[in-house]
């Protein structure tokens, strides 16, 4: 919509109020709707190129230089700075990065206005989709060895985007129905984007009483019902409903507001599920293993029995790169045995570690509730330890890169603890603050917000075996 359609030849986003400079930038974005599609175009293109182009090509050989080399310059772009930073970003605006920049979101909604435009089956509503994708892919990714080949970051992230135009030519109409319900990272991004300290905002009062700007309806591509919209969860930060009936903004928000305060409605056992096993164990257990000594203790001892009882077929390493990762000109062959050795120890982690968080908090909830019992409410106090963990996690990779590239970075070690301390100290602070909302005393939200604390000391610990203690 531009500014000549308004009949009183007042801007058609005006609102009834003068709106914040926040505010400006949400309308700002809807303005300028033509300007982030060619972004997205653009994204598009770099996203291509570095995926197809180091695919095609030969393997860096093993002394390439960093910048000497378009393979090592695309794995550090994609791993080193592309998706730790997309993860800060979730923190910082919320998810900006999905609603403006996202390659795979945008081929998604453009497929979607050629496709077939299906109603959305009840298959695909399931909302355990987010938790479910994110593990395979984490999984899948380890035994491909998606950091450090580009075939295996093509298959994955290249499957990833097919998917996404295949659901977006079968379902929806110029929506994003594949980043609504199947996005291997979506539950990660509206996990942290909770935490951001701004969000679009909707005033129910004031969107019946179309208070100013436009009414004519949104494409809102995620699906959001943007006049009941109070947190950044599940909403893109496109901008396209800023100013919508004078009820919605861009505003500034505490960053623990919406697990603290809107939590009791919001969380679903699936994120609950998501922020413990997944991020929390899963995700430790998938940057574990290469640095673990239980790992190799565990495969020798296998190996050994294997040996023993006639499993020497397990051994073999005649797997295709595609199942698991098959580089023999670098020394990197996977045996059966690897490849199932890594989806026990990934996912034992994920459990042990998500069993032992659930439990800490069905007791604290138990604490402070009854029936039904805050657990999922409470397990979103994880949330920046978790996130923590996982940038952690990816810029271990950023850092390796660098100093193989002859970088010296002395202030690592320090940083991460800092980081790791910080996190921490915010999940206490959550801790506390969903605490504090079921009235159930002092003694109580103490209690919770200890055991808490003592989830927060057992993830701290367990990164603190891969950076510190190994
Ligand atoms: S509610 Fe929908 S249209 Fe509005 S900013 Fe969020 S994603 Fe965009």
């Amino acid at each position: 919509m531009n500014a000549a359609a308004c009949p009183t030849g007042a801007s058609p986003l005006a609102t009834a109020v003068p709106a914040s400079r926040l505010a400006r930038i949400g309308l700002a974005l809807r303005r300028h709707g033509r300007t982030i599609r060619m972004i997205q175009w653009a994204v598009v293109f770099v996203y291509l190129a570095l995926l197809l182009i180091p695919a095609a090509l030969p393997l860096p050989p093993e002394d390439a230089r960093l910048f000497g080399h378009l393979g090592t310059i695309a794995q550090f772009v994609f791993w080193g700075i592309w998706w730790p930073f997309v993860l800060i970003s979730m923190v910082l605006f919320g998810r900006v990065w999905c609603g403006v920049f996202c390659p795979e979101g945008a081929l998604a909604e453009q497929a979607s206005r050629v496709g077939l435009g299906r109603g959305i089956p009840r298959w695909l509503r399931w909302q355990g989709w987010p938790f479910v994708a994110f593990v395979l892919t984490t999984v899948y990714g380890q035994l491909v060895s998606v950091y450090q080949y580009p075939l295996a970051a093509a298959l994955v992230l290249g499957g990833s985007t097919v998917a996404a135009i295949a659901i977006g030519l079968l379902y929806g109409r110029n929506k994003r129905v594949w980043c609504r319900h199947l996005c291997p990272v979506s539950g990660v991004f509206s996990l942290l984007a909770r935490l951001a300290p701004v969000h679009y905002r909707s005033d129910p009062e004031r969107w019946t009483a179309k208070a100013g700007g436009p009414v004519q309806p949104v494409n809102c591509a995620p699906l959001l019902d943007i006049r009941r919209l109070h947190g950044a969860a599940q909403c893109h930060a496109c901008g396209r409903c800023a100013g919508q009936r004078g009820a919605v903004e861009l505003t500034a928000r505490a960053p623990s507001e919406e697990i603290v305060r809107h939590g009791a409605q919001d969380a679903t056992r699936w994120d609950l599920r998501l922020v413990l096993y997944g991020l929390c164990g899963v995700a430790m257990g998938a940057f574990h293993w290469t640095a673990s000594p239980w790992f190799i203790d565990a495969k020798q001892a296998v190996a050994m029995w294997l040996l023993d009882h006639g499993g020497e077929r397990l051994l073999d390493t005649d797997a295709p790169w595609w199942l698991l990762t098959h580089q023999p000109e670098r020394h990197d062959v996977f045996s059966w045995l690897d490849g199932l050795m890594i989806i026990a120890y990934i996912g034992a982690t994920g459990l042990v570690v998500g069993a032992v968080l659930h439990l800490l908090c069905a007791i604290g909830a138990r604490l402070l509730a009854q029936r039904p019992a805050p657990t999922a409410h409470l397990s979103l106090a994880f949330v920046p330890l978790a996130g923590a963990g996982v940038f952690l996690g990816l810029s271990a990779l950023t850092v390796s890169l660098l100093r193989g590239d002859g970088f010296v970075l002395p202030w690592v070690g320090p940083l991460r603890e800092l980081l790791l301390a910080a996190a921490a100290l915010w999940t206490l602070r959550l801790g506390w603050g969903i605490s504090g909302r079921y009235g159930a005393g002092l003694h109580r939200r103490l209690g919770a917000t200890l055991l808490v604390a003592a989830g927060a000391g057992f993830v701290v610990w367990g990164w603190a075996l891969l950076f510190w203690l190994w």
